[in-house]
């Protein structure tokens, strides 16, 4: 073997095995990401996780299938919103995560109490503010002093204690909704369920009344579970958007929602050409003619 050719033979082992700690350096930094991912993903904690989850009704005339097979997670801090045609079977999925109603099969782990809110407020009007307020930690068995005195923090710090001697119809619709919220809240609920909370308000008062809620949910640190029919209220309240199939409800698809934004709120995303841009992907996921 001439000198050139030796020469050229240490170079290429020598280019192989630069290869070679190359891989291998390249390998330990693709796993070190994989495992700061999971640790990440870790680190957030899930306070609901619906797995599988099956439903059928024993109507009169027949069964309902109402859920098949629904699976979601719902984070600690997030926002997430059920979206879906009108009987589909999203108040379905609420009640059985309440309690209210029994599944057919798969899994459901709460962590944390929760509270629920429903469309109609359900402020009893004969009660005062006040004693609506009461009335929830009552029927939780849950009336102490201590308890007493946070709702009335609440109704201090959300701007309500002036009205707590008023009956529900001398209260505007959405200071109606922030007074059932209060009552909800009394009771420190962790995670809260929103079925179709704010339908029965006007436009303007919907817009105004979801931008209450969500800064007084964040405050709170209160993970939501945001029913609707509405694609915009979807997209401004969530973090994440679960899409619903007509009936039986199957998730199709959950979307991620994110505004490139310092302290984005159910308004202020609106403005963002990313909010058209979200309203049709989920227009089209929803796609209901399918
Ligand atoms: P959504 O909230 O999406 O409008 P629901 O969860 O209320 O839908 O209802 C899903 C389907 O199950 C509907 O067809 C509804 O009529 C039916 N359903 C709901 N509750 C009951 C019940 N208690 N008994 C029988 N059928 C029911
Ligand atoms: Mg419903």
């Amino acid at each position: 073997m001439s000198t050139q050719e030796k020469n050229i033979k240490i170079s290429t082992i020598n280019e192989v095995e630069q290869d070679k700690e190359r891989n291998i350096q390249e390998e330990q930094i693709e796993q070190q990401t994989k495992q700061l991912e999971k640790q990440q993903t870790k680190q957030i904690r899930e306070v609901l996780k619906i797995e599988n989850v099956s439903k059928k009704y024993q109507a009169p005339n027949g069964e309902i299938e109402a859920l098949k097979k629904i699976d979601f997670t719902l984070k600690e801090g997030e926002f997430l919103s059920i979206i879906g045609p009108s009987g589909c079977g999203k108040s379905t999925i609420l009640s059985i995560i309440a309690g209210l109603e029994n599944k057919d099969n798969g899994e459901i782990k709460i962590d944390g109490k929760i509270g629920y809110m429903l469309q109609k407020d359900s402020l009893l009007e004969w009660r005062t503010i006040y004693s609506n307020i009461m009335f929830g930690l009552e029927v939780q068995k849950n009336r102490t002093k201590e308890n007493e005195e946070y709702a009335i923090q609440l109704l201090k710090k959300y701007n309500l204690y002036d009205f707590k001697d008023k009956y529900p119809n001398q209260l505007s619709g959405g200071m109606r909704q922030r007074a059932a919220l209060i009552r909800t809240l009394a009771i420190k609920p962790k995670i809260l369920l929103l079925d179709e909370a704010f339908s029965a308000l006007d436009y303007q008062t919907r817009i105004m009344v979801t931008k209450d809620i969500y800064d007084i949910l964040k405050n709170e640190h209160i993970s939501a579970l945001i029913v609707t029919h509405d694609i915009s209220e979807a997209i401004s309240m969530s973090d994440r958007i679960v899409i619903l199939s007509n009936r039986p409800a199957q998730v199709k698809d959950i979307m991620k929602i994110e505004f490139e934004m310092e302290n984005r709120d159910p308004i202020n995303c609106r403005e963002s050409p990313k909010f058209s841009e979200y309203f049709d992907a989920v227009w089209k996921g929803l796609n209901i003619y399918e």
